[in-house]
């Protein structure tokens, strides 16, 4: 068995010195998918990361570990609410900083939660009697072996108590 040779110390908030085969940051879809195929062939595990505050890492990890790095938010404004597209890579609380900057209200007892937006409906995360579900209107999911996205509607995400759909994967 060859021995990892990349660092995950910067991709785990308590910074462990954790090693992985390989790591790989990834800010398009595709290239999500380019290290699911290579990790596939070369028999890996395969593990998805926002920025690594909810896991606790026990050993080096004898796979490729993919840091969700797609960025963007894209705000619509509509008569009833403001709409946002929010990428798996935008820090959560950063996103509910620029919420409240421009006088959109509604996320802000989810302040100060650590970790990425695309980890948020993993665990549907909550604080001070909100959760995601209460704002989420839908999910995009990334399939890795078509490479193609669906869009989960709220209801099929089945968000329960810090749980959710996502989470089984
Ligand atoms: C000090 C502290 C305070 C916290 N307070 C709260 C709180 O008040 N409320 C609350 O709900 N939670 C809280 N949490 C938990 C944490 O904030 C959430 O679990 C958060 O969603 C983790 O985000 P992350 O990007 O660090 O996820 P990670 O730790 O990187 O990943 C968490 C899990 O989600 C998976 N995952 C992450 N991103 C993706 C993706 N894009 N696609 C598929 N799978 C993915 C990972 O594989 C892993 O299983 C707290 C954690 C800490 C350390």
């Amino acid at each position: 068995m060859s021995s990892p040779d990349t660092s995950l110390k910067a991709f785990n908030t308590l910074g462990l010195e954790i090693n992985a085969q390989a790591v790989v940051i990834a800010d398009t879809a595709e290239k999500i998918v380019a290290a699911w195929n290579t990790s596939q062939k070369q028999h890996q595990p395969f593990l998805v990361l926002g920025e690594g505050s909810n896991v606790l890492f026990l050993e080096n990890f004898a796979g490729s570990v993919i840091v969700n790095a797609i960025k963007g938010i894209v705000i619509e404004e509509q008569d009833e609410a403001w709409h946002l597209h929010v990428g798996a890579g935008e820090n959560w609380h950063r996103l509910v900083e620029h919420t409240l900057k421009k006088g959109i209200p509604g996320l802000e007892n989810l302040a100060l939660i650590p970790g990425m937006t695309g980890s948020a409906p993993i665990q549907n995360i909550g604080a001070y009697g909100v959760e995601l579900k209460d704002v989420c209107h839908y999910v995009d999911v990334l399939h890795l072996t078509s490479g193609k996205t669906a869009r989960l509607h709220r209801d099929e995400c089945h968000f329960g108590y810090r749980d959710s759909y996502l989470s089984m994967y």
